[in-house]
């Protein structure tokens, strides 16, 4: 998390030292800018991985930078703390539904401070990280999840869409017992008169697809009068 570029805006000159020094202290790189219309410069021309906003700027004001880098393309995932004054409250309603990420009243303190970069920063990794994981690779099962294309032991495999549907919950769901009603509702959703055999079927086909041996599967267990559950710890054996 060090050498993360975070942007801090504020008018007061004090405040944006002790916030300025408080994050160098934890080893993050800081910007600084005074005012709206520099933020918004600064965060075009640097990027920053996240901006600690005070609303109350000369001039164009915090609310209108939060609106401005949430409507460019470029700027609206980058995460923002916004600095509030504790009358505020309308403001930071506003800040929050304009999609800022957290907000801290002030007076507050630098630890604090620091606590909540870290806590949206660990939140946005992890939100960006499950967003490209395209690929699901395991042992000797891949999946790709935007082609559509399984292999096991890199040879292709042929699955239906609803296989597929089927793997991919199952794999995204991993050492859970899930019902066969839980599969009927994730996988044929909103389709009537599915029968919860339909998932037996559609397992069995499956199985024979992905499995080495499909009477005696390895990663999609039978879980007796409930259902199945894939056991990822199988699939590094
Ligand atoms: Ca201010």
């Amino acid at each position: 998390m060090a050498s993360k570029k975070i942007l801090v805006v504020e008018d007061e000159p004090d405040i944006r030292k002790l916030v300025h020094y408080n994050l160098t202290q934890e080893r993050f790189k800081v910007l600084e800018a005074e005012d709206g219309e520099k933020a918004l410069k600064t965060v075009q021309r640097e990027k920053p991985d996240l901006v600690v906003l005070d609303l109350m700027l000369p001039g164009l004001s915090g609310l209108e930078v939060c609106r401005n880098l949430r409507e460019r393309e470029e700027t609206a995932r980058i995460p923002i703390l916004m600095l509030t004054a504790k009358a505020g409250e309308a403001d930071r309603v506003v800040g929050l539904e304009m999609g800022a990420d957290d907000y801290l009243t002030k007076p507050f303190s630098p630890r604090e401070l620091v606590a909540r970069v870290k806590a949206i920063l660990r939140r946005t990794e992890m939100q960006s990280a499950s967003l490209v994981a395209e690929v699901y690779e395991k042992g000797s099962l891949r999946i790709n999840f935007s082609t559509y294309e399984v292999s096991v032991k890199e040879k292709a495999v042929k699955l239906t869409l609803k296989e597929f549907e089927l793997l991919r919950f199952l794999v995204q769901n991993p050492n859970r017992v899930l019902s066969r009603d839980q599969l009927l509702d994730r996988v044929w959703g909103g389709e009537v008169f599915v029968d919860p055999r339909t998932v037996d079927v559609h397992i069995r086909r499956l199985r024979k697809a992905i499995e080495k041996n499909d009477r005696k599967p390895q990663w999609v267990l039978t879980v007796r009068g409930v259902g199945y559950k894939f056991d990822e710890k199988a699939l590094e054996k």
